[in-house]
């Protein structure tokens, strides 16, 4: 049988390492994957199910900009290999494409499953061993991974093992991680907001990051695209922070308004432009019984209504229970070459995906990640 040039170990078959192990076979090289679930099964909840693979961004130094982590050391990376690039390696995998209005590419079969049959196609020549890393050993240029059923030799290894990687593995090997947090999550509230559960208020402004986008109440707190990203934008930060919201910012005068409608209930006249039950809380929050008269709400607490809406605040104390989309943290960047994706600390030790201190948006943005560090990583790998 002939022999690899290499020795390419790949420890996870999820986006990251399957991208890589595709470019490597490319380029005449067999790596082995490593992974004890089936190659590509984390790609299967991607878009609810469809699969939202890039974002159609096509220049570089705007797409680079969708990542809270990373922007700087995507630069490079994207500059090589970004969107057009990835529609390409999509074409050659024979899955068709479409971009949604608001800029999204998925799979035209919408179908995350396609994406996961037509990369096991591809990858059928790579040795698959479905086992679990536990351990690495560095041994005179060469990497032993022991798994949970036996042991593998390296020259070369390349770890792609996602935002829920076993980090302290490795750590033990001299790698640098950044403490991972939940990034894209809905968040806890200290309030209380379990009766406006399922409630969306759309366009709604975030003081702290400046950002206009829809929330969604939950059981726990607050969920939705604004929080989200907001969840990204201060992943980093230490619990409890407060948010301010601003939950109607091109409401009119409200004392006109009020003028305008003397004989409506206060909270009838509010629930033309808010959620009604949104209205109650937000009257009931501030002693304003619902039920006023809009003739008699006084000065003061129509004051007190404005400030509820204009500035409802609330004390996010925690993210969601295990409902992250993304991990931010990782393998530090200042560690890893762009170039080539090869560690600064393990020579010989390659990383791609979500494993690194990258994270991006909703929108394909934290696949883009994995298909672009992929396709670096193999031609360093290559060398
Ligand atoms: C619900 C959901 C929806 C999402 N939707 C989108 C979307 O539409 N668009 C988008 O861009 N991003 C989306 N993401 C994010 C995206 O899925 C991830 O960023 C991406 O899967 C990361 O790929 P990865 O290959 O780096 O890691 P992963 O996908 O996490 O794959 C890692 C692989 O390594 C294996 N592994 C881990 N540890 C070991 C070990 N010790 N031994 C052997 N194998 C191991 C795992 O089994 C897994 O197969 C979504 C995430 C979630 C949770």
């Amino acid at each position: 049988m002939a022999q690899d040039l290499y020795n390419i170990g790949i420890i996870g078959g999820g986006p990251a390492g399957c991208c890589c192990a595709y470019f490597l076979l490319k380029n005449g090289i067999t790596p082995t994957i490593i992974d004890y679930l089936p190659l590509m099964k984390t790609i299967l909840p991607t878009g609810g199910g469809k699969c939202n693979l890039a974002h159609a961004e096509y220049d570089f130094r705007e797409l680079v900009k969708n990542y809270p982590r990373g922007e700087k050391f995507l630069y490079s990376i994207f500059s090589k290999f970004s969107t057009a690039e990835t529609l390409d390696l999509f074409k050659e995998l024979g899955i068709k494409t479409y971009t949604r209005e608001d800029n999204r590419i998925f799979p035209i079969s919408n179908s995350s499953k396609e994406v996961q049959e037509k990369f096991s196609i591809a990858l059928k020549k790579c040795r698959v061993i479905k086992e679990k890393a536990l351990r690495i050993e560095q041994t005179e240029n060469r990497f032993k991974v022991i798994t949970d059923m036996g042991s593998y030799n390296f020259d070369k290894l390349v770890f792609s093992t996602g935002g829920k990687s076993d980090y302290e593995m490795i750590k033990r090997i001299g790698v640098n991680i950044i403490e991972p947090r939940p990034s894209l999550t809905g968040l806890v509230t200290q309030e209380k907001l379990s009766e406006l559960m399922g409630i969306t208020v759309k366009n709604v402004y975030n003081y702290e990051t400046g950002l206009t986008d829809d929330i969604l109440f939950t059981h726990f707190g607050i969920s939705g695209p604004l929080v989200y990203k907001i969840s990204s934008l201060k992943s980093r930060e230490s619990l409890p922070y407060i948010l301010n919201f601003d939950l109607l910012p091109n409401l009119e005068d409200l004392q006109t308004i009020l003028n305008s409608n003397p004989h409506k209930f206060i909270k009838n006249i509010l629930s033309e432009y808010l959620p009604l039950s949104l209205c109650e809380f937000l009257l009931k929050s501030t002693n304003i019984n619902p039920d006023e008269k809009c003739h008699r709400i006084n000065g003061k607490q129509r004051d007190l209504i404005l400030k509820q809406i204009h500035n409802f605040s609330l004390t996010i104390k925690s993210t969601q229970k295990d409902g992250e989309t993304v991990t931010s943290g990782g393998v530090a960047l200042d560690k890893i070459n762009p170039k080539t994706m090869e560690s600064k600390e393990v020579k010989g030790l390659y990383f791609c995906g979500e494993i690194i201190n990258v994270d991006g948006f909703c929108g394909g943005f934290n696949l883009q990640n994995c298909w672009s560090t992929g396709y670096v990583c193999a031609q360093g790998v290559k060398g």
